[in-house]
């Protein structure tokens, strides 16, 4: 995912306020960077439980640029973060996922596999963590 949060802020990473001082001009850099990646992070892990993850990318470092740049911050966001989504999408379709992110290994309600993420050496997330109890017992 490293290179989806790298291009969404190589695209945006030139439009922070052109009239701050350099240190903050630096430190809105940085926190663009970091928000980039958690964001990516956040949907590599939670992927169907993240909506609308541009938007919410968005309100929080749309603050480090100028209104005139908003609108072009805003489609790079999602420029980005719809590329990522799309290939999260595949590699779950492919079952590719499996490979790289462990999964929960309870059945929802509806029936479908638990698509969360375990807690670390856990085979198990949140929710169902309770069933990791019963199968040990
Ligand atoms: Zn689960």
């Amino acid at each position: 995912m490293y290179q989806y949060s790298r291009a969404i802020y190589r695209s945006v990473k030139d439009l922070v306020d052109p009239y701050a001082d350099r240190l903050t001009q630096l430190e809105s850099r940085r926190a663009v960077l970091v928000a980039c990646e958690q964001t990516m992070e956040r949907l590599a892990s939670d992927p169907l439980y993240f909506a609308k993850p541009d938007r919410a990318l968005f309100q929080d470092i749309r603050r480090h640029f100028p209104i005139t740049v908003q609108a072009e911050v805003a489609w790079a966001v999602q420029q980005g973060v719809t590329a990522a989504v799309q290939f999260i999408e595949e590699q779950i379709e492919s079952g590719l996922l499996d490979g790289g992110i462990a999964r929960c290994r309870a059945t929802t309600r509806k029936g479908k596999p638990c698509q969360r993420t375990p807690l670390p050496d856990r085979d198990y997330c949140p929710s169902h963590q309770h069933l990791e109890a019963k199968a040990a017992a």
